[in-house]
């Protein structure tokens, strides 16, 4: 395998990808509409890597356009980031949210076999898991209805997926479920760079930290948790780029239908976060206590025993280094990535 073809490939996991596939050999090509994502990161990945891999400014809903990819383009396999992620924005925007994320992944599984593609990996998330009956979550849990369309989205694209592969065993689909990935490229050049005002935690301490937001809203403390905040599974975002590249090497091996969990296996709570990214970067967040932020589950977190045992992958990268890296970009950064 040699050529994967990246969508979403400048996001902000996407493009981490890029950069642990580059650092591997692959040679990746990247697809991306940049309606959520800067052009800007292309030269950034070449700054780092010293190679400005093949782009192509194009939305995979997009089908003739994506299939010209298709044409000119011997894919070995594909990694499929591209999709609308906003949690809130998808209770408002149900519409675009379901045409969007779920014609993206009929185009691409369309190509992939009229072009015979062997080889998926899609970006599923813990989300499907919906509220958790008990954790550490393991992947023979139960997917359940979401909670919101976002999610949704990710719960059928797993069933339309689920059943492609029924229809062609001779295909290999990673399902790779995220835990909530954070930090960012230690050299300060990529990481996340979200609109506006940040929905996610991380994001939105780091901004509170350059004095660009004023107080960190903490979204509930009573819950039933060791201090009562909300626990997540938070996993540096170079850690889960090398998780791709190692399902790669799975896929080659002819696995059929995999589904991994990618995370670290711990639980961290939000003040225990906060609390690591003011001792790594010795800087105060101020935060007050506010409402549970509706749609939240109290607690979730991985078991990743699977991806250790069958990838050989696990998470190196403590909260302090994501702390500490998602500082770096930030400062790096303060009006985003331009
Ligand atoms: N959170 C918070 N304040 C914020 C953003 C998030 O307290 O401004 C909490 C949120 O309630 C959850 C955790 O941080 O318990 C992680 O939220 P995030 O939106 O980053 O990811 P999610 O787990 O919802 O995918």
């Amino acid at each position: 395998m040699k050529n994967i073809l990246v969508t979403g490939g400048l996001g902000f996991i996407g493009s981490e990808t890029v950069i642990a596939l580059l650092e591997k050999g692959y040679q990746p090509i990247i697809v991306d509409d940049l309606y959520n994502a800067k052009l800007a990161v292309l030269d950034r990945i070449e700054t780092i890597t010293h190679v400005r891999p093949k782009f192509y400014e194009v939305d995979v809903t997009d089908q003739a356009k994506t299939e010209k990819i298709f044409q000119e383009n011997q894919i070995d396999a594909v990694i499929h980031f591209a999709g609308y992620k906003a949690v809130g924005e998808s209770v408002y925007k149900p519409i675009e949210y379901y045409r969007n994320n779920l014609d993206s992944a009929l185009v691409i599984v369309d190509l992939m076999r009229k072009y015979g593609v062997k080889n998926l990996i899609f970006s599923s998330s813990a989300t499907v898991y919906g509220v958790p009956e008990r954790v550490p979550l393991v992947e023979t849990d139960p997917v359940s209805e979401a909670t919101n369309p976002y999610g949704e989205t990710k719960v059928m694209i797993e069933r339309i997926l689920k059943d492609v592969y029924k229809a062609d065993p001779t295909l290999n689909i990673a399902l790779l479920r995220y835990f909530n990935p954070i930090g960012a490229h230690p050299s300060g050049l990529l990481g996340e760079d979200p609109n506006g005002i940040p929905n996610n935690l991380l994001p939105y301490v780091s901004q509170v930290a350059i004095g660009k937001l004023k107080c960190l809203k903490v979204f509930g403390n009573d819950y039933p948790t060791p201090d009562g905040t909300g626990v997540r599974d938070f996993i540096h975002v170079v850690d889960l780029a090398e998780g791709h590249v190692a399902t790669l090497k799975k896929l080659e091996q002819n696995p059929g239908l995999v589904i991994y969990n990618l995370g670290t296996g711990k639980g961290t709570t939000v003040l225990e976060l906060v609390h690591a990214f003011e001792e790594a970067n010795h800087v105060k967040i101020p935060y007050v206590i506010a409402p549970r932020r509706e749609g939240d589950v109290a607690v979730n977190y991985a078991n990743c025993d699977k991806a250790y045992r069958e990838l050989g992958w696990k998470a190196r990268f403590t909260i302090a280094d994501a702390c500490r890296d998602a500082y770096h970009f930030q400062k790096m950064n303060p009006n985003g990535i331009q």
